[in-house]
């Protein structure tokens, strides 16, 4: 309420900003209630899941060395095959961030002679060097493991037809990335990814679809294990880590991928059996249980920061009143000060690093210069308050986190009065020309 205001105005809020922005913020209360309603239902789904595998005090404490019968790294891999609705689960702080994860997943699957298929365009920017897109050591390609895609129609839409040519006898693993990554397409649903496997199983039962989760978990009540994926990948530093987890990264599928996957993170003969947990343990099931309502809370500042800059006539993806499938918001400001000011903005309301300005540097693994906004308790963790966006056309500021509405909302008020001081929004909130 408004008593808020003046702390606001302490901080660097001006008058005008608070205002639009709070006008905005009272439009968008029956939408939190959908969030809320969402969430409600997944933190039952995660008191389920550690309940009914007795999660006990013994599973919080860490091992150390081989790591042989741990028991908490075992139970919460059985908690992770129970939310997902999988036969098993791989959840591991050596697995290093996202990108290992699905790394690891389709090293693992593949074969010498095999083909990968994306039916959804172009994945994430740090797989093009593990494809071999983007010549790589170490890369499938370079293993003689092969690549096709299929984009997505002008649309947004499935090509199936083109899907259907793509497929052939040497197809045996597609990958299907739910969250629109660094680019402007939207986030496919859970609903659109099931329809999406259940063609392509139609056509080739045997192929193993993998989904590239990351940013999605608990986004919605079902996930895309519950539509027919035999595979769900994803980081430990966003969504189902709530905040909390400083490393890892999971799977969770068929036993068979699993067991494959395991064998290649540790050793053919070794697979889940080793692996210390060290003294995560209590981070990742704390995190766990409060990722369903920390994902509400990067939801709720995600439309937040929508409903403002599509009013001032930015363009957004997904817009103000879509339903959301993932906790990213694009903005596309056109050109590289906007997408500076935006992301000093993020980085101002910070708790950590507050007072630090980010610029552009060319980060490994992408093709141009990134800014990155992010005062992080855990470094790099992206389900906290961050932003970040390359510079190059068309200039788009990829936002997503917040562990509190709270903190997401004082962001993207920050992030307006800057892009107000610089002048690329005016005092009136339209773009300057
Ligand atoms: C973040 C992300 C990745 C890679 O994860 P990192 O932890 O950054 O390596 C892969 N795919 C998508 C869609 C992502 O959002």
């Amino acid at each position: 309420m408004s008593f808020s205001k003046d702390m606001y105005l302490k901080m660097g809020i001006s008058q005008k900003v608070y205002d639009f922005t709070e006008e905005i913020w009272e439009s968008l209360k029956t939408r939190f209630e959908e969030i809320d309603a969402v969430s409600e239902y997944n933190q039952m789904k995660v008191i389920a899941a550690m309940q009914k595998n007795r999660v006990s005090e013994a599973c919080l404490l860490g091992t150390t060395g081989y790591g042989y019968n741990d028991l908490g790294r075992e139970t919460l891999e059985a908690v992770y095959a129970d939310i997902f609705h999988t036969e098993d689960a791989l959840v591991r702080p050596q697995i290093t961030c996202g990108t290992h994860a699905l790394a690891l997943a389709l090293m693992s699957n593949l074969r010498p002679g095999d083909e990968l298929l994306s039916p959804v365009g172009k994945p994430y920017d740090t797989l093009e060097e593990v494809i071999g897109i983007r010549e790589s050591k170490g890369s499938l390609k370079e293993y003689g493991i092969t690549y096709a895609q299929v984009d997505l129609k002008e649309d947004g839409s499935f090509d199936f037809e083109g899907i259907k040519k793509a497929i052939h006898e040497k197809t045996k693993m597609v990958t299907i990335q739910r969250s629109k990554g660094y680019q402007t397409r939207p986030t496919l649903s859970v609903a659109r990814i099931g329809e999406l496997i259940t063609f392509i199983k139609n056509i080739k039962p045997d192929v193993i679809c993998m989904v590239d989760n990351c940013y999605g978990e608990f986004t919605e009540i079902i996930e895309p294990t519950d539509v027919g994926a035999d595979l769900v990948v994803g980081s430990l530093i966003k969504n189902p880590g709530g905040g909390l987890a400083p490393i890892g990264g999971y799977l969770a599928g068929k036993k068979e991928c699993i067991e494959n996957a395991a064998y290649r993170l540790t050793s053919p003969g070794l697979g889940k059996e080793v692996g210390a947990s060290l003294q995560v343990m209590n981070s990742f099931y704390q995190g766990l249980f409060l990722a369903p309502s920390v994902t509400a809370n990067a939801l709720k500042s995600a439309i937040f920061a929508a409903n403002i800059y599509e009013k001032i006539g930015f363009k957004v993806v997904p817009d103000g009143k879509e339903s959301r499938h993932d906790i990213i918001q694009a903005v596309t400001f056109g050109t590289p000060e906007g997408v500076i000011a935006f992301c000093q903005g993020i980085q101002q309301a910070a708790a950590v690093d507050g007072h630090v300005t980010p610029e552009p540097w060319d980060m490994p693994g992408y093709d141009s210069p990134v800014i990155m906004a992010a005062g992080a308790f855990v470094s790099g963790s992206s389900i906290e308050l961050s932003a970040d966006g390359p510079i190059k056309p068309p200039y788009a500021v990829y936002f997503q986190g917040g562990l509190t509405w709270q903190h997401g909302k004082f962001g993207i008020m920050k992030t307006l009065q800057r892009l107000v001081e610089t002048g690329i929004v005016t005092k009136d909130f339209v773009i300057s020309s």
